[in-house]
């Protein structure tokens, strides 16, 4: 499954690794037969037309919408009937610039209304996010001068690439040659910060031999989604437990480094007391500390009780919405009875608040936690 943002390369990847398709020989596995699924959200799909089909496979085009939302049963239906056939080996997907790889791990471990998963006739074998260095790096720098969404704006397009980085098993850094070393080096850095776990490939122009990609079944159901450096914060012994309303990503035997490479520490910052509202969304517009690489979690607002607050800081673009409703407010509003409170909110429960709470996770470098720990207490009503 290929994925990555608009212009990472995605279609140059696909067609160099459906040409190996071709070398009958020259690779480990000749004559495999390989089939392709290019999606774009257009009604006219450009990358099929720039694709070939590989020899002896077979090319489908999707679109008018995207696999991992809008035409998820056309990737289901398309997928079934390719291996129905049983004539292919692999299956490479390229995926919307814009798709969430989270989404996609889903189609293939969630049983829909019907009992049916995509994990019944295939076998997700990697996520492979394709990353533009030069982009990735340029969008990280700017993020600081950009003002923060308001509430309720879609994602910023840089969330939308570090979402992608950190639900990947593969992470393909491509375009290196337009960047420096020591940029390299950085956006490195920062995927590594992003996404521990998955294995980092330095490529230019999509180069890369398909036994790299191929020959190795990388997708977990539970440690891929689950990957990400700030879901491993929250598990870490001592974390307030749990991911928190809704994600259901529990990864185990994630396991944490105990030295935190390249400086970069993380902290989660838990409270059972709620934030004044001004000066919270104050603070993390305004006064988000030098250094800090990503923060995620949930807040709860004096103001606005009922709402479950979400905050997604990535490149310096702090975003901020309502993501639900706490348990503890149907319970308040007679809605559901103390029996009916569900397992994922009881884990949380504590009294009088239920599981109202703050749990942030903030991770960077040179973050002062102290310093920053008082500014958020100061946000407490
Ligand atoms: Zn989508």
């Amino acid at each position: 499954m290929l994925c990555g943002f608009l212009g990472a390369g995605k279609t140059t990847l696909l067609r160099h690794l459906l040409a190996q398709a071709g070398t009958a020989g020259a690779g480990a596995h000749p004559g495999r037969r390989w089939a392709a699924v290019v999606n774009d959200v257009a009604a006219v799909n450009i990358d099929a037309q720039l694709v070939d089909a590989p020899p002896a496979g077979k090319l489908v085009s999707i679109g008018n919408g995207c696999v991992c939302c809008t035409v998820r049963d056309s990737l289901a239906e398309t997928l079934a009937e390719l291996c129905a056939t049983g004539t292919y080996d692999h299956v490479l997907v390229e995926t919307t610039g814009v798709a969430d790889p989270r989404a996609i791990a889903g189609l293939f471990t969630r049983r829909n209304a019907f009992g049916r998963s995509l994990g019944d006739f295939a076998r997700l074998s990697s996520l492979v996010t394709v990353i533009d260095s030069r982009h990735f790096l340029d969008e990280w720098q700017r993020g600081r001068e950009r003002p923060p969404p308001e509430p309720g704006m879609p994602k910023p397009v840089f969330e939308l690439m570090v979402d992608q980085a950190e639900c990947a098993d593969v992470l393909l850094l491509n375009k290196c040659d337009l960047v420096a070393a020591d940029e390299l080096d950085l956006v490195e850095r920062v995927l590594r910060t992003l996404n521990p776990r998955a294995e980092l490939i330095r490529t230019e122009r999509g180069q890369v031999a398909c036994e790299l990609l191929l020959d190795r079944a990388r997708f977990d159901p539970v440690a891929t989604p689950g990957a990400a450096k700030w879901i491993r914060v929250l598990q870490q012994p001592g974390a307030p437990g749990g991911v928190g309303p809704g994600t259901g990503v529990r990864p185990a035997g994630a396991a944490v480094p105990h030295e935190e490479e390249y400086g970069i520490t993380s902290f989660v910052y838990a409270e059972r007391r709620a934030f004044d509202r001004e000066r919270f969304l104050q603070l993390v517009r305004r006064g988000l500390p030098a250094g800090l690489l990503r923060a995620k979690g949930f807040y709860w607002l004096a103001q606005q009780p009922a709402d479950i607050g979400f905050l997604s800081v990535a490149g310096g673009v702090a975003r901020t919405e309502a993501v639900g409703t706490w348990v503890a407010e149907l319970r308040e509003r007679g809605v559901i009875t103390d029996a009916e409170i569900p397992a994922s909110a009881r884990a949380h429960w504590v009294e009088p608040a239920g599981d109202r709470r703050q749990e942030l996770v903030f991770i960077g470098t040179g973050i002062d936690e102290s310093a920053w720990r008082a500014a958020l207490d100061a946000c407490l009503t």
